[in-house]
């Protein structure tokens, strides 16, 4: 299952950690939601394949601990969404479909 790219309709904003918004529900440590909203992570899909991390020109991701999770104890955080430049690579890169960026959503700051 990819993420849901129409999540800001379909989830709730519960807050934030790591410095982006967490999409509900969570149930933490076993559901973590989306994290992120221009740039946005799947964290119930990641398996930590980190091509997203490695191919992105300008360093938007970050590893960030989620021990216990069924998918991987590790997730790719969008820490710096701010400074993404919309190329698309690591939607394509990304072998689980875990990524969705749209320069139209809300988040750019
Ligand atoms: S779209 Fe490009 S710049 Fe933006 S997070 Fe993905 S790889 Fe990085």
């Amino acid at each position: 299952m990819a993420i849901d790219p129409q999540f800001e309709q379909n989830r709730e904003l519960e807050g934030q950690e790591h410095g982006v918004d967490v999409w509900g529900p969570t149930d933490p440590p076993e559901e973590l939601g989306i994290r992120g909203t221009h740039v946005a992570v799947d964290f119930d899909i990641c398996i930590a394949d980190g091509a997203c991390l490695e191919d992105c020109p300008v360093d938007v991701f970050e590893w960030v601990d989620t021990p216990d999770h069924p998918e991987s104890e590790i997730k790719v955080n969008p820490t710096n969404e701010d400074q993404c430049i919309d190329c698309m690579l690591c939607v394509d890169v990304c072998p689980v479909d875990a990524i969705d960026v749209d320069p139209g959503r809300a988040g750019r700051t």
